[in-house]
């Protein structure tokens, strides 16, 4: 300054903070001239070490910078053949393999799983410690994330043999605003471990309501085992990064350290707390907490409305207290009327008083595993009884039992499930059966001719499926991301061609009418960005400039999603590829209209089924591919084996018939008959069903009459089975 104007004394410091003087109207001039001049000194003291400090907070922030660039990069690229791994041998579990090679397989998957979760943890951890973690806001369903984190945790709980249980309390709002993300990977880092450091018993999480106010909510998480609990002087610690309750070298579990350092740093990002209370021997309850933004009231209108489950009577049989609450809530919260049985014989009562007192019970969900009677032993005594039979009966099974349908079908159930339930499942099951499952008191029928209801045909029965006929361009550069990504497509009946840039997408876009885009992000000569922005241009020689493109990105880190919608893109999937997810995302964006057409990978035997409902189908597809679990890889090489095996079968039959041997046609048309079944090919079993009973009873002419009809069967279904095995190639 050049001039100062006091007013009033003030204190002179010294580089301490030292008082050494005052500073003011009454000082004379020589002293004056003396502060001045110690006053420009500091000055220029001061002026110096900020311009250091500006140069090195510069440099820490280019630092920062490069090393968040750094790990964007190496995000991508450990991912990118991550994915291939991974995705690779998901598919290669599709194929047709033997014991040992199955075993292999499910090793390098598991393998490649864990590598993933170790890298996203390093990752999460450096972007933490560069400042560079961010949460995402999103409109997501907490229900349903919880069911998705529920289902995964549950598989590794089964291997332990531990119960686990996830349930929210009805009080915890659905619709929020956040990270959904963030929020199941502490609750994944806490039951993870949880499992891991028990050996019997149970592990519980339950989500509660913390407070609420009008645009938020704090919600409490907890997860209680009953493992080897925590010492009392490294419960301090553990919370710290890389640190363990048992360090030794000889620990008996595996880890990094990193899980509960993670988990407290992004709880905290989420305003929330983490902590827990253990005792050694006995068992640990973690928790945390974490202020998530409710929907805003116009988005809380997409939650389903309860379709036909208002008001409908329901009976729970389950001898798990806990499942049996945990349905009641679930159910009472659809407008639905549970009544809960804790073993058979109860059920029975109340499903007769229920019957006599003219409110009967529409439907009934049953537990298979219960002690004294059982599930399956249930339901034949409710099939057995006048007024029951024809409820419909839903079956809750645990993983085991997967692919049972069949018996489960015959022994009377409507529709299954298997444990643990998503409720979104259980919804969709309970109104899908009773649509199509409806009670038939009067006549005593129940209901034989329809198929049981699954997981997998609820969901086609109340949302519209994938439109198959749809044409999607893939754009990706890496072969076998290519590969992985057509064979996904592939499993939900689409087909794709594939480009391996931004250049020769936008070549294939202005000839072809693709329906979809499944872009890459970071490619050669030019990336997904650059290409989405030329199709959304109105110049551009594109013919669909609204296309809708679904990025594929391995890039792990926050921003991303806002840039793929920045640059237009109308949604988003990280590698590794979630088929799942996938299959969500194109369903939202190509859903089937059910315009009352037939798509063209229907085959023509379906349609020829159509016009002649008395005769039996040449070949049902449907109830072949129900019976595979809509294993289309499968149900192919079955088809071709089937293929190979009948001529040769016709063939035999024919010789006997010629020879007049009578335990070589009834051989032979059993076996054509039950191949024929096996395939769906019911007019070709019936065929042979007829040539095998003449068999039995000793009626070569009646054999020898039948054939002719088994051969023209076989002559009309293989062109079938031909282009089936074409369509799924
Ligand atoms: P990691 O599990 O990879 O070692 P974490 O940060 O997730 O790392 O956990 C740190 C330590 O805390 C574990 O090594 C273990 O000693 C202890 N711990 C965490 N959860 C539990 C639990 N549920 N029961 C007993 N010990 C636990």
């Amino acid at each position: 300054p050049d001039c100062w104007v006091l007013t009033t004394k003030l204190p002179l410091l010294d580089k301490n903070g030292k008082i050494i003087g005052t500073f003011g109207t009454s000082a004379d001039i020589t002293e004056r001239r003396m502060f001045m001049d110690e006053l420009q000194e500091m000055n220029r003291q001061l002026e110096q070490s900020i311009a250091q400090a500006n140069t090195l907070a510069v440099e820490a922030e280019m630092a920062n910078i490069a090393k968040s660039e750094f790990l964007a990069n190496m995000s991508h690229e450990i991912r990118t053949p991550m994915n291939g791994v991974i995705g690779m041998t998901g598919l290669l579990l599709d194929t047709a393999l033997d014991e040992e090679q199955r075993r292999y397989a499910e090793i390098i998957r598991s393998s490649g799983e864990n590598l993933l979760t170790l890298i996203n943890d390093i990752l999460d951890f450096s972007k933490i410690e560069a400042g560079k973690l961010e949460l995402e806001s999103m409109n997501f369903d907490l229900l349903s994330m919880l069911d998705d984190f529920a289902a995964t945790l549950a598989v590794r709980a089964q291997e332990k043999g531990l119960e686990f249980i996830c349930a929210a309390d009805p009080t915890v709002p659905a619709l929020l605003q956040g990270d959904p993300g963030r929020l199941r990977q502490i609750l994944t880092n806490l039951a993870g471990n949880a499992i891991k450091f028990t050996e019997k018993g149970e592990v519980a999480v339950h989500v509660r309501c913390q407070s609420k106010t009008e645009d938020e909510v704090e919600l409490l998480f907890s997860v209680c085992d009953t493992g080897i609990g925590i010492p009392p002087d490294k419960i301090g610690l553990i919370f710290n990064k890389f640190t363990q309750a048992d360090a030794s070298t000889t620990r008996q579990y595996g880890g990094t350290g990193l899980g509960l350092a993670i988990s407290k740093q992004l709880a905290e990002l989420m305003n929330g707390d983490i902590g827990v209370k253990s005792e050694t021997g006995k068992g640990s309850e973690f928790w945390f907490t974490a202020k998530v933004k409710l929907q805003p009231e116009g988005s809380l209108l997409k939650v389903p409305a309860p379709a036909n489950l208002k008001g409908v009577r329901i009976l729970i049989v389950d001898d798990n207290a806990t499942n049996r609450e945990i349905l009641t809530v679930r159910m009472t919260s659809w407008g639905m009327r549970p009544v809960e049985a804790a073993n058979g014989p109860a059920a029975l009562d109340v499903m007769k008083e229920a019957y006599q007192s003219g409110d009967p019970f529409k439907i009934a969900v049953l537990d298979m595993h219960m002690p004294g009677m059982d599930g399956a032993t249930l339901a034949q005594a409710i099939k057995d009884e006048d007024g029951l039979s024809g409820i419909p009966l839903v079956l809750l099974t645990s993983l085991g039992e997967r692919g049972e349908s069949r018996r489960f079908e015959s022994i009377g159930f409507a529709g299954y499930l298997v444990k643990p339930l998503r409720h979104i499942d259980l919804f969709n099951v309970l109104s899908a059966t009773l649509a199509t499952h409806k009670p038939n008191r009067e006549s005593g029928e129940d209901s034989e001719t329809q198929q049981i209801v699954t997981r997998h045909s609820a969901r086609e029965i109340c949302h519209p499926a994938i439109d198959t006929r749809k044409r999607i361009l893939l754009v990706e550069d890496n072969i076998i991301n290519q590969q992985v990504a057509i064979g996904f497509l592939k499993k939900l009946g689409l087909k794709a061609d594939a480009t391996a840039n931004g250049q020769e997408a936008l070549d294939a876009l202005s000839h072809i009418p693709y329906d979809l885009v499944l872009m890459d992000v970071q490619m050669p000569v030019m990336d997904g960005y650059e290409a989405t922005r030329h199709i959304r241009d109105a110049h551009s020689n594109v013919l669909n400039h609204d296309i809708p493109v679904i990025a594929m990105t391995a890039n792990a880190l926050q921003g991303d999603r806002e840039n793929c919608l920045h640059a237009g893109m109308n949604d988003y999937v990280s590698k590794p590829i979630d088929p799942q997810k996938l299959g969500e995302v194109l369903q939202s964006w190509m859903p089937a209209v059910d315009d009352g057409s037939i798509p063209e990978t229907e085959p023509a035997a379906v349609v020829e089924q159509k016009t002649d409902p008395n005769e039996p189908p040449v070949y049902d597809k449907k109830v072949f591919l129900h019976r595979l679990m809509d294993d289309e890889e499968l149900a192919r090489s079955i088809l071709e084996i089937y293929l190979n095996e009948a001529p040769k079968q016709i063939k035999e039959l024919k010789a006997c018939l010629e020879k007049g041997e009578m335990a070589g046609i009834e051989l032979h048309s059993h076996t054509i008959k039950g191949s024929s079944a096996n395939i769906g090919g019911e007019a070709l079993r019936a065929a042979a069903l007829a040539v095998e009973k003449c068999g039995k009873s000793g009626d070569l002419e009646g054999a020898r009459a039948g054939l002719p009809e088994v051969e023209r069967q076989f002559e009309r279904l293989k062109p079938v089975l031909e282009r089936e095995i074409l369509q799924s190639a």
